[in-house]
């Protein structure tokens, strides 16, 4: 149960739209041959060919993943390696 692990504010069921819509975001870089990433340390899908995340910040200005997540994907982790898995 790695993946969504800190899925904050659970209340009720609108996360379920987020997640479908990060889901739409992976598929349609996925569908351009871009590769698509899960990273460990924030939590968080990214697109490495366009050096962006799919998934938006959660809402906690003291996320230990999203506070700490810079602004594009490549400028603090280190290419495919260490902490990107395949989505
Ligand atoms: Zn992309
Ligand atoms: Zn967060």
């Amino acid at each position: 149960m790695l993946v969504g692990s800190h899925a904050h504010g659970a209340e009720g069921q609108g996360k379920k739209a987020d997640l479908k819509s990060t889901k739409e975001h992976i598929d349609s870089h996925e569908s351009r041959g871009h590769k698509t990433r899960y990273n460990h340390r924030f939590d968080a899908f990214a697109c490495l060919t366009c050096d962006e995340w799919l998934e938006s910040k959660c809402h906690d200005p003291f996320c230990n993943y999203c506070s700490k997540r810079p602004k594009k994907p490549s400028s603090e982790v280190d290419g495919e390696n260490g902490e990107w898995e395949l989505c």
